[in-house]
């Protein structure tokens, strides 16, 4: 097809680094420490300096990330953990295999972010944390975060899995809260070559706790005190992310320009019902996804919009179609359809554009140009 746009589109960023991946891994390979080697303590460091925190902890995926972050914070059983019900369900796996309950609340129409005023009806005196997710790459507001921890006594766990270096009030992602959890797989703004995770903290204590739970729950060779699990960064893994990293600013920065275009060129779609969700964080927001809500004003439905563009060649995709709450498998949580009315109707309506660092501005004319052509008459 003459204009396909694919939604995402890797070799922008990879081509050229070929020969530097070569290179890592070949040194890897060289040194031979898969497990646990230089190349992760090297990430490890570089990833949290970046970030302004002082600990990071490589780990095996952000899942696991969410699970032992939380573990080591203290976080488990009895303990309820409240986060949107508009997440990728990885969230909600994470607070799980904590051993803790998670505690769902809707979120905000216009940016899709947790709705941080629902928080005062589900609090116990078994709340333990607020979990925000940064999604999409926009972070939920540090200043009103750190203000409600405060005043109900609560810890922040982050999941900025899709927000990498995103930053917003002067907090970087991942630097608000008691800790952190981040993915690398590798569609994320920073990605490897396969899965991969990191939890960031300022505390020594739960960096170390980390460490011991990623490694069978040994602080030391053969010597056992917690109930761990194997769930380490390879090596590998960290030498493609030591690659990476030195451009994913570079990469935000044309996301975000990305983001700002097809903000600039929808806009006078807005009376035909196509509103992108809003970027409250400026230059902060790193556009993991560009998500436009096709509302009841639009002559086509969110399903019709997407099959067409798909017939012209430009692949979207929907983030995430059915709410965690009422996923089958999370039924015994006791939710049920009407409990978060905007994490519903989202649900219906969003869809994410083709994004991606190397997406040409004529490309995003070219979307543009499509969607106008379809929902005017
Ligand atoms: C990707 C993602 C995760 C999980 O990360 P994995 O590395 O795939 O386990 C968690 N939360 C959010 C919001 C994500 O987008």
């Amino acid at each position: 097809m003459l204009n396909k746009i694919p939604f995402v589109d890797l070799s922008y960023q990879h081509n050229p680094l070929e020969n530097e991946f070569k290179t890592a891994i070949n040194s890897v390979i060289y040194r031979g420490d898969f497990v646990l080697g230089q190349a992760v303590t090297e990430f490890e460091a570089a990833f949290s300096s970046v970030s302004g925190v002082s600990y990071g902890v490589g780990v095996a995926s952000g899942t696991e990330g969410i699970a032992m972050g939380l573990q080591a914070c203290g976080i488990g059983q009895n303990d309820e953990v409240i986060v949107p019900s508009n997440t990728f369900i990885a969230t909600i796996i994470g607070i799980l295999k904590a051993g803790a309950k998670p505690i769902l609340v809707d979120c905000d129409l216009e940016t899709a972010l947790i709705d941080l005023s629902a928080i005062n009806q589900v609090i116990t005196n078994k709340t333990k944390a607020i979990l925000p997710v940064h999604l999409y790459g926009q972070m939920v507001s540090p200043t009103e975060l750190l203000n409600l921890a405060k005043k109900h006594n609560l810890l922040i766990f982050e999941d900025a899995a899709q927000a990498h270096l995103a930053h917003r009030d002067n907090y970087i992602a991942g630097s608000v809260g008691i800790a952190s959890a981040f993915s690398f797989y590798p569609s994320k703004n920073l990605g490897a070559f396969g899965n991969g995770g990191m939890v960031l903290t300022n505390s020594e204590k739960i960096a170390q706790q980390v460490k011991t739970l990623r490694n069978y729950g040994a602080p030391q060779k053969y010597l056992h005190t917690e109930l761990g699990t194997n769930s380490r960064l390879d090596s590998i893994q960290a030498a493609i992310l030591n690659v990476k990293l030195p451009h994913l600013t570079n990469w935000n920065n044309l996301r975000n320009k990305a983001g700002k275009f097809y903000d600039l060129g929808l806009q006078e779609l807005e009376n035909n019902g196509i509103i992108p969700l809003k970027n409250l964080a400026n230059e902060g927001h790193v556009y993991h996804l560009y998500v436009i809500r096709i509302t009841e004003n639009c002559p086509l439905t969110r399903d019709e919009l997407q099959n067409k563009l798909a017939q012209t060649g430009i692949q979207t995709g929907i983030h995430y179609p059915l709410p965690c709450h009422l996923q089958p498998a999370y039924k015994f949580l006791g939710y049920h359809k009407g409990n978060f009315p905007n994490a519903e109707l989202l649900s219906e309506q969003i869809l994410s554009l083709p994004m991606y660092p190397g997406l040409e501005e004529s490309q995003i004319e070219f979307v543009v140009k499509t969607i106008k052509s379809l929902v005017t008459k």
